[in-house]
């Protein structure tokens, strides 16, 4: 029979229009469906036809009922044929052989003979070959950095197996060379290239470089061979192990009598037979161990061990676990001990806030009190000095009077003049300017009260201490010239400023020698120069530099009451009193950074004395 049909596309589709080759497919009359053998067209269905269409016919002619069909298949083909299970055989090469037997779990049943067998049946291995003068590549090691040409990555023994060779000798290939090249075919373009120095170093399947030097197509002394092997009983130049060459397989699915039957015809067929010298064989013989095959797939990751390159995550997972155990602890630790910082930053957060809430909050209020506080103090201030202002009304009036009697004594006088004639120009001119000279103490005395009970806010300025106690003195000589009590001032003339409120100094000086009035006034009456009635008023320097002031009496003293609470606001043993005096005059002057104190007098009567920081001369310039 012939060829009825070529396979367009060399995939499972092909197959059915395949290459028919049976006798019963001749006569029609076929009771079973022909013996379907899937052929690797490698090199594309005519030279599959070429070289197994003999091989398949010869089947055909052992199984005359049925016959047997070729169908050529591609790689990817043959793998889908193999997967429909639209085939009984398959006849493929090596490497493809050793996939579909781990993926489909096809066996093989015989293996091709080569007359170049070595003595372990295998004929297929590489010959790694460079230009006899490269003298600077002398191992498969110095392939390093070179350019290297193969015919195809796919090649079973025109790559594959001198890949595996290389990776023995520390070269990968894929990462080592300085170029990795694939010719394709025809299969002689590799040796060219090392011939004419377009490629460092040629990989041939094994026994390609005699049959080249046989056809004259090339001079075997012009290469060289790298790492040359010797098997027994193969006669062609080598760098790798051998392995077996192409076997017939059945698939799984094939019944067992029609492989005996198959493998029975191969083994028959004789060494001459025409369908072996197409296909370049010289019979079968039994299936060899493809073991070594798997092995070096397992090595170049290729084929079937594909997947160890792709290293999953569980695999690294299932290898490692301690270390990954350990490492998902620590980040589990990590994880709650981050969660538990936060929370603690957030709660310390809100602590902070509802306290710096409550500090805002509290400083506020201390401020509202301070404001309050100093309002009052302020209001205090100026009822205390309106109070001592009333209980001195009677004896200011006296002090008016004065100018004011005078003032009335000089007009009358001047009227009765003028009644008598007796008024000249000049006499007329010398009262009215005592007349003047009246009304304007009466005014100073007016402008000193009102100035002294205005409602103010506290200025602070150098202030001359002596000036603050005689303003004081003059308010209160009214009360002391009622009382019969002579008031003695013994200033200091070289005493420095004082930074402070001038009115409040004055109103600390009036209440003190107001109280040391009352005291003493209480007491009895001597004679004009009895000195047991004088109020002592005196200023100086204390052992500190500051400056001092003391209201000394020797009145009536304090009871023991009184020097308990002598302080203590509204405390008083006065009739008319608010008690408010001493309490306010110690609240100015340590307002003042001053001090204020009582002592006894060691002969009766009591010394009030206060003292308040000097203004040194260097900080009066700089004011
Ligand atoms: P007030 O003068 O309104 O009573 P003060 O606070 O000025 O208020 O005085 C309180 C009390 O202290 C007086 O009532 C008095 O008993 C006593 N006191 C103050 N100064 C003297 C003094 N120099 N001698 C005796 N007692 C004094």
């Amino acid at each position: 029979m012939r060829t009825i049909a070529r396979p367009s596309r060399l995939t499972l589709a092909g197959a059915c229009v395949a290459l028919w080759v049976g006798l019963a497919a001749g006569n029609g009359a076929a009771a079973e469906p022909p013996v379907r053998v899937g052929v690797l067209a490698y090199r594309g269905g005519d030279h599959a036809n070429a070289v197994w269409e003999p091989t398949i016919r010869y089947l055909a002619e052992r199984f005359p009922e049925r016959g047997a069909v070729m169908v050529p298949l591609d790689l990817s083909g043959m793998d889908a044929a193999v997967r429909a299970r639209t085939l009984d055989f398959v006849l493929t090469n090596t490497g493809n052989y050793v996939e579909l037997e781990a993926r489909y779990g096809v066996t093989r049943i015989a293996t091709l003979h080569s007359s170049r067998a070595g003595a372990s049946g295998g004929s297929i291995g590489s010959t790694v070959i460079v230009r006899a003068d490269r003298e600077d590549i002398r191992d498969l090691s110095d392939l390093r950095g070179r350019t290297v040409m193969a015919i195809d990555p796919d090649a079973f023994g025109g790559f594959q197996v001198a890949w595996g060779e290389m990776l023995k000798a520390g070269v990968d290939p894929y990462r080592d060379l300085k170029e990795l090249r694939f010719s394709g075919f025809p299969i002689d373009r590799v040796a060219f290239a090392v011939r004419d120095g377009e490629s460092d170093v040629g990989v041939l399947r094994a026994c390609l470089l005699e049959e080249l030097v046989a056809e004259g197509r090339v001079d075997a002394r012009r290469f060289r061979v790298l790492a040359p092997k010797t098997v027994p009983g193969f006669d062609c130049a080598l760098s790798t192990d051998l392995y077996p060459d192409w076997p017939l397989a059945r698939l799984a699915s094939t019944p067992e009598e029609l492989a005996k039957a198959v493998v029975v015809a191969l083994f028959q067929m004789p060494d001459d037979h025409p369908a072996a010298r197409a296909g370049g064989y010289e019979g079968w013989t039994v299936p060899l161990d493809y073991q070594p095959v798997h092995a070096l797939f397992r090595a170049l990751r290729i084929g079937p061990y594909r997947y160890l390159r792709d290293v999953s995550l569980v695999d690294v997972a299932r290898e490692h676990w301690e270390w990954l155990a350990v490492g998902a602890l620590a980040l589990l630790w990590w994880a709650v001990h981050s969660l538990r910082v936060e929370h603690l930053i957030k709660v310390r957060t809100a602590e902070l806030r509802a306290a710096n809430r409550d500090l805002v909050h509290e400083m506020a209020e201390r401020r509202r009190a301070e404001e309050t506080a100093r309002e009052r103090q302020k209001e205090m201030d100026h009822v205390a000095r309106l109070s001592i202002l009333g209980e001195m009304a009677s004896n200011l009036a006296h002090e008016l009077n004065q100018p004011l009697g005078a003032i009335a004594n000089y007009a009358r006088g001047c009227i009765r003049r003028l009644e008598a004639g007796t008024l000249d120009p000049a006499q007329l001119a010398e009262v009215t300017g005592a007349i003047a000279e009246q009304a304007e103490r009466a005014g100073q005395i007016m402008a000193r009260i009102r100035n002294f009970v205005r409602k103010r806010a506290p200025q602070m300025e150098p202030t001359d201490i002596n000036e603050a106690v005689q303003a004081a003195i003059t308010l209160c000589q009214g009360q002391a010239h009622n009382g019969h009590v002579p008031i003695a001032l013994a200033l200091s003339d070289d005493l420095p400023p004082v930074l402070a409120d001038r009115v409040q100094i004055e109103q600390v000086v009036l209440n003190l020698v107001k109280n040391a009035l009352d005291a003493t006034v209480g007491t009895a009456p001597g004679a004009a120069e009895d000195t047991r009635r004088t109020v002592r008023v005196r200023t100086g320097r204390d052992g500190k530099g500051r400056v001092e002031v003391a209201v000394t009496d020797q009145g009536h003293g304090l009871s023991e009451e009184a020097r308990a609470r002598l302080f203590a606001p509204f405390f008083t043993t006065k009739p008319d009193g608010m008690g408010l005096g001493l309490s306010i005059c110690r609240t100015i002057v340590e307002a003042h950074g001053g001090h204020l104190w009582a002592t006894d007098n060691p002969g009766g009567g009591l010394t009030m004395r206060f003292v308040l920081p000097a203004i040194e001369e260097s900080e009066t310039h700089d004011s």
